[in-house]
């Protein structure tokens, strides 16, 4: 603790063509701490003219010194990026808990790490890849020769968000790509530090930019309908999906949307209950509840469900809610008091649906100030309550009993989303025949968060657009021209 006593939380400025600058019109809003509602510091608040200047910063970049680099020269720079977050790990991982409520520990443990991890995965990745060829007879040689796609807009939620920053932006620079990103509002520090860190491995000026700001009328406006950005990476939800394609739709960006999930967690009754209870913690309240692939809505068949129900609270019961910075926090406040609002307003509907509140559903004794709930279990609803249909987003679940696997697989692609799902059973066959029905893109069985970056990441329905990872991304962020020679 006395290392992270001395990091102090930063202001916050744009990062364009390699500089730090305010807002064109000096503009600022505040980072509020939702652990103590304390201001953390000031962010320039972007508009059109801040775009305007980071996206012609990308542009020259792009056809400057960046296009000579080799994949060689790329990956190396990759690499340190890699290790120079590992180098700031700690100062990274305390500001990534100031600004989002979550617990350092977490953030230390998962989001940091795997922020460096995503650098040195593509350092290596990119060094690996081919381009197909195919031989026609003795007609022709057709071959493919890939090429950045231009200059990316990168917006991101907050609730992953050097982690998830970090994701899009390690194959968009390793395949050649200048980039304009915009951080969410709430969470605006790591995003601002790794600005730094790029510098400092060697990232030429004017390829990675960042601009801060707010949605429409702002920053994520502006990218979303420049005419000199060529494709958007976007994190977020459905609803700013559409109103980003809306944008886009004029100068026809190439999209990658990962989208919000309502995710199903359907446990068998032959399954392993210890394992299914221990990780079934996890999949519900790591993180406040704020992760995309929550299972929020667990499915326990009728034979186990009453053990189910009694044992899962007992155990979520002992969860310690607490500050953020805390070393036995697990649970630590939610990012903000706007979303703080919309969860306990989600407890609120549930109640007048009929209910009932197993645990938690309201804030924890003892904090007057903070965006804390108590980890919520919710039974007794119908599926056409809200809280079964909707995206929460925050420490809440609801558990519902079934009793044959037609009726689960209906309930769970119930849903608008398809994000992920798990399957807990110790009957193979049936695991594979569930997987093989379930309306999800990305299905865990006996396990969940378990992640090769090699795999497909992304959603169906309203969950997503296209698929990240491995050869997925590298797709994203390059362009394909097939030559065709005559033999
Ligand atoms: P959000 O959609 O409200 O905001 C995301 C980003 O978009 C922010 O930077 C915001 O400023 C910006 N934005 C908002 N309106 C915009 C507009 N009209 N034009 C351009 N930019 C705009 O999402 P959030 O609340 O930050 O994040 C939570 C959501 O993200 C949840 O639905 C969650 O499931 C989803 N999510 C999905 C994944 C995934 O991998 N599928 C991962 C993390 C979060």
């Amino acid at each position: 603790m006395q290392t992270k006593a001395k990091i102090k939380s930063i202001n916050c400025q744009h990062f364009i063509n390699g500089q730090f600058v305010e807002s064109k019109n000096q503009r600022t809003f505040e980072n509020i701490n939702p652990a103590t509602e304390e201001v953390l510091g000031t962010v320039s608040e972007g508009g059109k003219e801040d775009v305007d200047y980071a996206v012609a910063a990308a542009r020259r970049a792009l056809k400057g010194p960046w296009k000579n680099t080799t994949l060689q020269e790329r990956s190396k720079i990759l690499r340190r990026i890699g290790d120079l977050i590992l180098e700031r790990q700690e100062e990274l991982a305390h500001l990534e808990s100031l600004d989002t409520g979550k617990p350092f520990g977490l953030a230390n443990s998962i989001d940091i790490p795997r922020a460096a991890y995503n650098f040195h995965f593509y350092a290596d990745y990119i060094t690996s890849i081919g381009t197909e060829a195919y031989q026609q007879d003795q007609q022709a040689l057709h071959y493919s020769y890939r090429r950045p796609v231009g200059v990316v807009g990168i917006i991101k939620p907050w609730n992953l968000p050097l982690l998830l920053l970090t994701w899009k932006l390690a194959p968009c620079l390793g395949m050649g790509n200048t980039a304009v990103i915009k951080p969410a509002e709430w969470t605006p520090m790591t995003a601002t530090v790794l600005m730094e860190i790029c510098k400092q491995a060697g990232v030429p000026d004017g390829v990675v930019n960042l601009v801060h700001g707010f949605g429409p009328d702002s920053a994520g406006g502006a990218i979303s309908e420049h005419p000199d950005i060529d494709a958007i990476s976007f994190i977020g939800e459905p609803g700013t999906g559409s109103a980003i394609m809306r944008s886009a739709s004029d100068s026809l960006k190439k999209l990658s949307y990962e989208l919000g999930g309502k995710n199903p967690n359907i446990i068998f009754a032959d399954a392993e209950l210890d394992e299914v209870i221990e990780t079934t913690i996890k999949s519900s309240f790591v993180n406040q509840g704020e992760v995309c692939l929550c299972g929020s809505r667990i499915y326990v068949e009728r034979p186990i469900y009453n053990e189910f129900v009694s044992r899962f609270a007992e155990k979520v019961r002992a969860l310690i809610v607490g500050h953020p910075l805390d070393e036995d926090t697990n649970v630590g406040a939610m990012v903000s008091k706007e979303h703080y609002d919309r969860v306990m307003g989600y407890v609120e509907i549930a109640k007048k649906d009929g209910g009932t509140i197993v645990t938690g559903g309201k804030r924890p004794d003892g904090f007057e100030k903070g965006f804390y709930l108590e980890p919520t279990i919710i039974t007794d609803l119908s599926r056409n309550s809200r809280c079964i249909r909707e995206e929460i987003f925050g420490p809440v679940v609801t558990v519902t009993p079934f009793d044959i696997e037609e009726e689960v697989i209906m309930q769970a692609n119930d849903t608008h989303y398809g994000l992920s799902a798990t399957i807990w059973t110790r009957n193979l066959k049936r695991a594979h025949r569930v997987s093989h029905q379930i309306e999800a893109g990305i299905i865990w069985v006996n396990t969940w968060f378990l992640r090769d970056l090699r795999t497909p990441f992304g959603g169906m329905k309203n969950s997503g657009i296209g698929r990240t990872g491995g050869m997925h991304s590298i797709d994203f962020y390059s362009e394909l021209s097939n030559i065709t020679i005559k033999l």
